[in-house]
């Protein structure tokens, strides 16, 4: 079972430049990574956008979804993550989020715009918080 997340600072700070720049509403992303020792560690970042286009829903397009799995499997990384921001609300996954966290079972990255902070988690049989270790 995934323990912790790792991912640079400056990778945090292109995930809270693409929420800020896609509020209203909410932006999303996926994570490309490496996992080893329960500690998966992010290595690049599949910018995507929202269909929706609404600040409390997100859903990504099924022609990114496959550009991204073979974007990752050409750069020899797999997908590690899916990012999303919640531009009006805390920083925890919403309703229709642990639905769709229960079977993509890879840790989620919430950011949210109003309290400037990260939060990670993972479906384990329950919703449950992993540390974000920035360095
Ligand atoms: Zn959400």
């Amino acid at each position: 079972m995934i323990k912790q997340i790792a991912i640079s600072s400056s990778q945090i700070k292109l995930l809270a430049e693409h929420s800020k720049k896609n509020s209203p509403n909410e932006s999303c992303a996926i994570l490309f990574g490496k996992t080893e020792n329960n500690i998966t560690t992010i290595k690049d970042i599949f910018f995507a956008k929202n269909i929706e286009e609404s600040p409390v829903n997100f859903t990504i397009s099924n022609d990114e979804l496959i550009s991204a799995y073979s974007q990752a499997e050409k750069k020899n990384l797999d997908v590690s993550g899916i990012f999303h921001s919640h531009p009006v609300s805390e920083p925890y996954p919403s309703s229709t989020d642990k639905k769709y966290m229960e079977v993509n079972d890879v840790p989620w990255v919430i950011f949210s715009n109003i309290e400037d902070k990260f939060m990670a988690y993972i479906y384990n049989s329950g919703i449950v918080q992993i540390p974000l270790k920035v360095s």
